[in-house]
């Protein structure tokens, strides 16, 4: 593969309608040379979500989120910047051209699909194993008397490693593979004495792949008590992140477009125990709490994902974690609370199973009010202390929710039940909000970009404002902004708008066109600033006095440090310059009226 060219890239973005694309995630109403909404990407009431369909650009004015229609599918469809691109030019008939990417790169791709193709073999491998060694006749029965049969162990790929220490390094370097190869996706390692070892003996084996059905790693369930842990991963690599794997989404995938819905189970057997029973939806966290990822890549394919997890034991960190990505995602997380000590694996396979694990799943909770209904019943009401214990506890579960209305009825509920105020309880809500201001925390991209800046617009700074404002004045009149942006120093800017400063410099005409998608902050504060431009009323007056006040900011930040320099001269002088500048302001205001 190769890169996609610039020319071809210029159609994909001249042909897509940023407003169809937009709408099929949120009704967009026209309003004079803009198209507003709901914010796809955080929970409000009132929009502030932008999209200027001439210059194709968007932004959040809530959360801050922008950029151009590929960044929006590269968010929305949790894609790479390539994979956003190829699915535009799809839908609008674009034909790519590739170049000729640099070696390098090349060389790195060239490499990750000979591993990808050790993967397979190998799963392959244990594959047969199972089905025709005799020294899986265990296992073989293991599984059936799980009640797993042959046709789902086979659409899974289900295997077995054999006992040999070497086996799949031998096969391997066979093949053409080298030690260190194997090494790389964690299929040997390296005893004490230095020798290499398969990782995986004596067990059956889960493949874990990835959207497309490539196999990047493995689960492996010891087949003996005394085999050490009774289930090994393959260790991260390079290839395989577990926290961002989902078992089964290969296959789960339809099923999940069609229900719309995702149900996450904790095991690999329960994923194709329920497969098996027809619910096609389910995928496996593989033992672990939900992560951030994985409710990130779920986030990209439906509104609702469904817990089947055990979420007494699940860590509540983790939860509300996952909660907050999930509401800063528009995505209803709700548990399907399961029988102390029964799993769905073993419930799907008795009389009525598969219904009974149907009801559950009708008849789920959402989280927060499932997190919210254990802390209160295990609450001595008449305590005070224990009142207390339980509204400390409670709080970051409501903060986690945004401002909702299910989250104000959960509020009136714990008040009620607490016997206190609801003024009082959203009090200690409040405080509980996470630093970084209550936005929905961002998780880690699959496409491995940087993760978006998620800043509420009350939280930037006056001088970030005034920034952003005398920068969309630049663009709006750009003769004008020309000679203010070669005025403006670093020295009365913010680090980003250093950077935004600079890239407006550099693209004069057209800011907008080429955003870089490798610099997700940049881009999206640049679109936020063309949106602007288009909004805000600019005038020479105005201009001049937002870049006055950023020159009264830049004064004082030097009669400060004078002042610690201990250099009275200096700050003396500077001092005077200010006075001089305060009443300048104050001509100019009245001027601008
Ligand atoms: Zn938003």
């Amino acid at each position: 593969m190769a890169l996609i060219s610039e020319e071809s890239l210029e159609r994909v973005k001249q042909s897509a309608d940023i407003v169809e694309v937009i709408s099929a995630h949120t009704d967009l109403r026209r309003q004079g040379s803009r198209w507003v909404g709901l914010c796809p990407f955080h929970e409000e009431r009132t929009p502030s979500f932008s999209v200027d369909a001439q210059e194709k650009l968007y932004h959040c004015f809530g959360c801050g989120v922008g950029g151009d229609t590929i960044k929006f599918v590269e968010e929305k469809e949790g894609l790479g910047f390539a994979e956003a691109v190829e699915l535009l030019a799809d839908r609008y008939g674009v034909e790519l051209t590739r170049e000729r990417e640099d070696p390098q790169a090349e060389e790195r791709r060239r490499q990750r699909r000979r591993l990808g193709e050790l993967l397979d073999r190998t799963a392959a491998f244990y594959a047969h194993v199972l089905w025709d060694a005799p020294e899986a006749a265990k296992a073989r029965d293991y599984l059936a008397g799980r009640g797993l049969g042959e046709e789902t162990l086979r659409a899974f790929g289900v295997g077995y490693a054999p006992s040999a220490w070497d086996t799949v390094l031998m096969r391997g370097q066979r093949a053409g593979f080298s030690v260190e190869e194997l090494r790389a996706v964690g299929l040997a390692q390296r005893g004490r004495g230095g020798g290499e070892y398969d990782r995986f003996r004596e067990r059956i084996m889960f493949p874990i792949r990835d959207r497309r059905g490539r196999t990047l790693g493995f689960g492996g369930r010891a087949m003996r008590s005394d085999q050490g842990a009774k289930y090994v991963n393959t260790a991260e690599t390079d290839f395989f992140h577990k926290s961002r794997m989902l078992y089964g989404i290969d296959l789960a995938k339809e099923a999940i477009a069609k229900a719309g819905r995702a149900v996450v189970v904790e095991g690999y057997t329960d994923v194709l125990a329920l497969r098996q029973a027809g619910v096609g939806e389910a995928v496996g966290v593989m033992g672990t709490a939900i992560t951030e990822e994985q409710v990130a890549a779920l986030s990209g394919m439906v509104d609702e994902v469904v817990l089947a997890l055990d979420a007494d034991a699940a860590g509540q960190e983790a939860m509300l974690r996952a909660q907050r990505v999930a509401a800063g995602r528009n995505v209803r997380l709700r548990v399907a609370a399961m029988p102390a000590g029964e799993d769905p694996a073993e419930m799907v396979t008795e009389e009525g199973g598969a219904e009974r694990f149907r009801e559950l799943v009708e008849g789920a909770v959402d989280l927060p009010a499932f997190q919210v209904g254990m802390v209160l019943e295990r609450t001595e009401v008449d305590s005070p202390a224990e009142r207390d214990r339980a509204l400390g506890e409670v709080a970051p579960i409501l903060a986690g929710m945004g401002e909702t209305a299910s989250r104000d009825e959960l509020l009136r509920r714990v008040a009620g039940r607490l016997d206190l105020e609801p003024a009082l309880v959203m009090g200690r809500v409040t405080a509980a909000r996470p630093p970084s201001g209550g936005g929905p925390a961002e998780p880690p991209r699959e496409g491995g970009g940087p993760a978006p800046q998620v800043r509420q617009g009350a939280e930037l700074t006056s001088r970030e404002r005034r920034e952003r404002a005398l920068l969309a004045m630049c663009i709006a009149m750009p003769a004008e902004g020309c000679e203010y942006l070669s005025r403006l120093t670093d020295a009365h800017l913010s680090p980003s708008g250093v950077r935004a400063a600079a890239w407006l410099r550099e693209h004069p005409e057209d800011p907008a066109s080429n955003l870089p998608h490798q610099d997700g902050e940049l881009s999206s504060l640049i679109a936020e600033l063309v949106i602007l431009a288009h909004e805000e009323p600019a005038s020479p007056e105005a201009m001049e006095l937002n870049y006055l006040l950023l020159e009264q900011r830049r004064l004082e930040s030097e009669i400060a440090a004078a002042g610690e320099a201990d250099d009275y001269e200096r700050r003396a002088a500077l001092s005077r310059e200010r006075a001089t500048l305060v009443e300048r302001i104050a001509r100019t205001e009245r001027v601008g009226g």
